[in-house]
């Protein structure tokens, strides 16, 4: 009796193989990024596309509140990349919601509106994560926008948001759009925004994080080793065993001669 050949796996799971990646990785792919300048055949899952999509949001997010709170000895520098200008940083923002190449011409945005804007956010967020208020945000006057504070939690970025709030290919004028991305921002991780216990600074909870920086936890480790009741013996205890230690080195500099 003769064997059937075994048949030839499909030519999208041997270039899987070849990039090292899995066939499951191949048969799920929503984007296949083709062979190109050396580099072999590229996969990307809807996991892949919906984890981008969350950091996307997440670095959004970040600039939102680093903008709203700037000051002169704080300004914002880490997340308005390559020098851009905080109307192209803004109109970035909002790209998903407003016109974009192909669709009316992009708008210009005067500092005016950028202030209005980033006051609103400002006021916004200040209600809705601060004093735990509902919001509603008016949209373009005819459409609005309302919750609650959401008490679901998604845990980003691995475990991105299913849905889109809205349509992604809604267009609205930027100031309706900026409205837009950020009740969807809200919506989604809202309930990641913190308020610095030591400077009330707000911050996006990473982890554990209970301070907006490496400097306000130190500040707050000091000062409660400071406050400690037996602080000042501590302090006298590690001055005296110093002293001894470095007689002793002193001792065995001189035997060792
Ligand atoms: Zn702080």
């Amino acid at each position: 009796m003769m064997r059937a050949k075994k048949p030839e796996s499909p030519p999208l799971y041997q270039a899987a193989r070849t990039a090292g990646e899995s066939e499951r990785r191949a048969r799920d792919a929503v984007v296949i990024h083709p062979a190109q300048n050396g580099q072999p055949v590229k996969f990307e899952t809807l996991d892949d596309v919906r984890r981008q999509l969350a950091l996307m949001d997440l670095i959004d997010l970040d600039w939102l509140l680093e903008e709203i709170q700037a000051t002169p000895t704080r300004p914002v520098t880490i997340n308005r990349p390559n020098g851009m200008t905080q109307g192209d940083r803004l109109k970035k923002f909002c790209c998903e919601y407003a016109p974009v190449p192909g669709h009316p011409a992009p708008e210009e945005v005067s500092q005016q509106q950028i202030d209005d804007l980033l006051g609103k956010a400002k006021a916004y967020i200040q209600r809705f994560i601060i004093d735990y208020e509902p919001i509603e945000i008016p949209i373009a006057g005819r459409q609005r926008i309302d919750w609650h504070p959401s008490k679901k939690t998604w845990l980003s970025p691995d475990n991105p948001p299913k849905t889109r709030f809205v349509d992604a290919n809604t267009i609205a004028p930027l100031p309706a759009a900026f409205c837009i991305r950020l009740a969807e921002l809200l919506i989604r991780y809202g309930h990641l925004i913190r308020a610095c216990t030591n400077c009330r600074r707000l911050f996006i909870k990473k982890k554990r994080q209970e301070y907006c920086s490496k400097t306000c936890s130190q500040t707050v480790r000091n000062a409660k080793a400071r406050s400690a009741p037996d602080w000042q013996e501590r302090q006298h205890s590690y001055y005296e065993e110093r002293k001894k230690q470095k007689a002793l080195q002193a001792a065995g500099a001189v035997q060792n001669k």
